[in-house]
């Protein structure tokens, strides 16, 4: 049997949200410390984990790093604007290279979200530590592997529609809340060779990061996201003449009898 190899995720967080009081009881290391050990957790051997914080050279997310990876989290609430422009476009060219990438809660308005988008992901909401409950509607999908039918967080904060982003390619998650409102709370896309995944739970002031069922939710993310070879050429728009495939066919035939008449 041959070894699995390892899926390479870097979890980026602001590394902000633990200095106040209310978010450091809950996540003292920050929210990107706290997904990094959920993933270690929940995949093991599957996986090498390493983290990124926006206080880094290039915010810890230079090319080599995101050449180095198959999947990005991306956690990200009161510094989107802080973000440099020129990190945002490389994440989005990692993942139309085929790099997954999970956005998590507030990262909604991150500016790689944005970018691959389109639209302004602008939502309704209300913190007010509300339940609420995350169904499942997509059992088959290998995001829900695992998990129950219905994830209740005892307290979060209320996401709603309308949520304004392109109609997701496969709908994972809606949310309910005690208030009334519903969410399309977990979504997946592909942008190029990449895939890409939303999931809304998350707010630093709650400990949903530690809840089980979301733990899980974010490994099996990974698993669905992470990076996949593929022949496609995607990277130029070649001007292709009249026959040309047909014409790099024979070629390649042409050179198989040589080799072949050669080995006899
Ligand atoms: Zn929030």
């Amino acid at each position: 049997m041959t070894p699995q190899v390892a899926i390479r995720v870097t979890v980026w967080g602001e590394g902000l949200e633990q200095q106040a009081p209310e978010a450091n009881r809950i996540y003292p290391d920050g929210i990107h410390e706290a997904i990094a050990a959920a993933l270690r957790a929940e995949l093991g051997e599957a996986a090498l984990v390493r983290t990124a914080t926006l206080d880094g050279p290039e915010h810890g997310l230079s090319s080599e790093v995101l050449e180095a990876t198959d999947v990005l989290a991306w956690w990200g609430h009161r510094a989107h604007e802080a973000v440099d422009d020129a990190v945002a476009d490389r994440v989005v060219q990692q993942v139309l290279d085929g790099m997954g990438l999970l956005v998590l809660h507030s990262s909604h308005l991150s500016k790689p979200f944005l970018r691959l988008m389109g639209t302004r992901c602008s939502l309704r909401w209300r913190n007010d530590a509300e339940r609420e409950v995350v169904w499942t509607v997509a059992p088959a999908h290998a995001i829900t592997e695992g998990l129950p039918p219905a994830i209740v967080i005892p307290e979060h904060e209320m996401y709603g529609e309308y949520f304004d982003i392109p109609p997701p390619e496969e709908l994972v998650f809606i949310s309910s809340f005690s208030g009334g409102e519903v969410f399309r709370s977990g979504c997946c896309w592909t942008r190029g060779k990449g895939r890409v995944f939303y999931f809304s739970p998350g707010h630093e002031t709650f400990p949903v990061y530690h809840q089980p069922e979301i733990k899980r939710v974010l490994a099996n993310g990974v698993r669905w996201a992470r990076r996949r070879s593929s022949s496609t050429e995607t990277t130029s728009s070649p001007n292709s003449r009249a026959g040309w495939y047909e014409a790099q066919g024979r070629s390649v035939s042409e050179q198989r009898w040589q080799d072949d008449a050669a080995a006899h």
